[in-house]
């Protein structure tokens, strides 16, 4: 089956690059291996995206995106993308089903979280590990359980995790928090939220189930066990990226390198949000990389037929 634009990854950067492309009356397929919507299913309340003003729910905001690409005929497949070659003059995508020809790409294949690494982390994870309060916050009613990580995800999900938790006790490895003011202050004003500061893990422990972690304060040296019955892991992002080395230009952390208009080094194939090396990642911000990955998906191919 032949696209003009195939877009690989149905997150908000995804959807966003599919609407302008399919606006543009262009034959466009998004292809996405897990929940259209992308990071933001994972998301209770996003409270920063304009316009939406009454705690809408990540997973409703992106059924709205999907909806609307579907009022424009975008197409989608549920495969995994595998990877791409140069044909002509256009493109082989192949997937673990399929091979499509396709004029344009564009890669929004976004992030995901990152393991901490610790030892106890592989072993529990979903038995007590988790990487997504939306989706594991229930399973720990009236328990205590830990958030590792300062940044905006970390306190805001701790934050989320109080209305579950008798007790969230969040582990940063400094002495001050990366996420942004209004929501630390939120955390601060919290009296479930416990901040434990200047401090790392050394081990989650457990037996089938999590039952605690070792603690190691950076500063005094000094050890500590926490009996915890989930840790909620929330220590930054990495993108998905992996198909694409050697075949698309990647800086020193893996993110794709594109320019303002998100061409990326191949002629043909841009790319569009959290996938991209960029100052900030959010809805908002992917959004708007894929309008203009969309739109300049649309240029090059008009300049192809011209
Ligand atoms: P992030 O901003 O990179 O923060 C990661 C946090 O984990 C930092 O506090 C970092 O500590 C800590 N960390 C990293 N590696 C660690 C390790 N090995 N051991 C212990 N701690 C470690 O990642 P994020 O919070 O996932 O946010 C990603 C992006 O999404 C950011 O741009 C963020 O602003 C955005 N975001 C925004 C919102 C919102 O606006 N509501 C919500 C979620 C995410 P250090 O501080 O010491 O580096």
């Amino acid at each position: 089956m032949n696209y003009d634009v195939i877009v690989i990854g149905g997150g908000p950067a995804g959807l966003s690059a599919a609407l302008y492309a399919s606006r543009g009356m262009v034959k466009t397929l998004v292809i996405e291996n897990s929940a259209i919507g992308g990071q933001i299913t994972t998301t209770n309340v996003v409270e920063n995206y304009p316009g939406a003003v009454d705690g809408i729910t990540g997973p409703v905001l992106a059924d709205r995106m999907k909806e609307q690409c579907d009022s424009f005929g975008v197409e989608f497949k549920t495969e995994v993308f595998k990877t791409f070659e140069k044909t002509g003059d256009g493109f082989k995508v192949i997937t673990d089903r399929e091979e499509y020809g396709a004029k344009a790409i564009i890669v929004a294949t976004g992030a995901q979280p990152r393991k901490l690494g610790c030892p106890g982390e592989d072993e529990h994870r979903g038995m007590g590990v988790s990487y997504c309060a939306t989706c594991d916050a229930n399973f720990f009613r009236n328990m205590h359980i830990a958030v590792v990580g300062g940044g905006d995800t970390a306190i805001e999900e701790a934050l989320y995790l109080t209305k579950f938790a008798s007790k969230v006790s969040v582990i940063h490895r400094r002495d001050a928090l990366r996420a942004t003011k209004v929501l630390a202050d939120r955390a601060m004003a919290s009296d479930k939220i416990e901040l434990i500061w200047d401090s790392v893990v050394e081990e989650v422990t457990g037996d089938g189930l999590v039952n605690g972690m070792r603690l190691k304060n950076v500063k005094t040296g000094e050890k500590q066990f926490l009996p915890v019955k989930g840790v909620f892991m929330f220590v930054g992002q990495e993108p998905i990226t992996a198909p694409f080395v050697g075949k698309l230009e990647l800086d020193d952390r893996g993110y794709l390198i594109t320019d303002v208009d998100m061409h990326t080094d191949v002629p043909g194939v841009f790319a569009a949000g959290d996938v991209r090396k960029k100052s900030l990642r959010q809805a908002i911000t992917a959004a708007g990389d894929g309008a203009i990955a969309g739109v300049q998906a649309i240029k090059y191919i008009e300049n192809l037929e011209a």
